[in-house]
């Protein structure tokens, strides 16, 4: 406990600084600011709207509760980040990344590009220039895909990336229709499609890893009615209206296929496969199948709802799990994953970060399954 000093009750809000990890008793920081009026119109005015005028989008909910409230401002060990995209465009911005990273913790960041061919070109020197602080990976090129010599042309530029300096691929997603690699989208050709056996096949020759997105979350396939438990995000991304596509469970099996069949390739399902809701399931794929790991990013929000079951399954799978954010590179967007992640605290609100109406509790993982999780893991599939 000596990282954390606890605070009174009445200087937590204004006292938790950003640079000190801290424990203080208090509701959530941050929400004396949103009754300034900012953004959630006329909550300054006791009683100016009933609860039956409130829309769901506009609700802002404050913790009423007097519990611990842990600042994380540095990872508690040194994390390799598995999951992230070239947001920064410009060396000034790379820098601050760099700058960013030292701060909270971040070691090492893979930017899943998912390109290829110039467009590959152009973004690999610009993060090679930190050859320590970033790993660059590459897309599939699936030019011609439909057509019966596709296969040899793709496999020759997977190679090509490769002499470039691409150390793995990705980030490839399947949300149903089919497979796609950044701008490049196919139809109907799933991650088990025979045509992708060669390339899953010299990537595990290379020793390049693959980052694999299948799916969405559940909420996006269910009906957006008021059972929805996610409807305030599942509705901006609904798949529910599209009728033609492989629902969750077929993409799971499809991953599973593709993993099966090519034990040689390390796969990295990305955000738990889209099983935060079922890691039931997840826990099985993994036991089938030694050369599967999920990363956990972009899935703080989804899984900090059920915190005692999701550390069940953390204490459980720390060897297959691995750090990820997916979410630009802002200092307060790490600090989140590490409260959630390190801390025992409960029922706080992040909505402007992640956009549910629910709140968080934190997991409270142990030293050894944090240090697996947020470096060891990432290690070995690098390596
Ligand atoms: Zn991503």
């Amino acid at each position: 406990m000596n990282r954390r000093t606890f605070l009174q009750a009445a200087s937590v809000g204004l006292a938790t600084s950003p640079v000190t990890p801290v424990v203080g008793y208090a509701s959530q920081p941050g929400a004396q600011d949103r009754s300034a009026g900012n953004g959630v119109g006329t909550q300054s005015q006791p009683n100016a709207e009933s609860p039956k005028q409130i829309l769901l989008k506009d609700y802002r909910p404050k913790s009423i509760y007097k519990v611990p409230v842990t600042e994380v401002a540095k990872a508690k060990f040194p994390i390799i980040d598995m999951h992230s995209h070239p947001y920064a465009k410009t060396p000034e911005q790379i820098a601050e990344w760099v700058r960013n990273m030292d701060e909270v913790g971040v070691e090492k960041t893979v930017i899943l590009t998912m390109a290829v061919g110039n467009e590959f070109d152009t973004i690999y020197p610009k993060y090679a220039k930190y050859p320590d602080r970033f790993e660059i990976w590459c897309g599939f090129d699936f030019t011609g895909y439909d057509n019966p010599g596709f296969g040899p042309a793709a496999v020759r530029e997977l190679e090509r990336c490769h002499q470039a300096g691409a150390r793995g691929v990705g980030e490839l997603h399947d949300k149903g229709k089919g497979m796609q690699s950044g701008k490049q989208k196919t139809m109907d050709m799933h991650p088990d499609d025979p045509r992708m056996d060669a390339l899953w096949a010299k990537c595990g020759e290379l020793k390049m890893p693959v980052s694999l997105h299948v799916a969405d979350p559940i909420w996006m396939y269910q009906p957006m009615d008021k059972t929805n438990d996610g409807l305030m995000n599942a509705y901006h991304w609904r798949l529910d209206n599209q009728p033609n596509i492989v629902d969750l469970s077929g993409l799971v099996d499809r991953l599973e296929n593709t993993v099966t069949k090519h034990r040689q390739t390390t796969f990295v399902a990305c955000h738990f496969a889209n099983l935060d809701y079922d890691l039931t399931r997840l826990g099985g794929l993994f036991e089938r199948n030694p050369n599967l790991y999920a990363d956990i990013s972009a899935r703080y929000a989804e899984t900090a709802p059920i915190p005692r079951f999701v550390s069940q399954f953390y204490a459980q799978y720390s060897d297959r799990l691995v750090y990820g954010t997916d979410m630009g590179f802002d200092k307060k967007m790490y600090r989140i994953t590490f409260r959630v992640l390190e801390t025992m605290d409960e029922h706080f609100y992040e909505t402007e970060q992640f956009g549910y109406h629910w709140s968080l509790s934190g997991f409270g993982l142990p030293d050894a399954s944090l240090k697996q999780v947020y470096r060891e893991n990432a290690a070995k599939i690098l390596a």
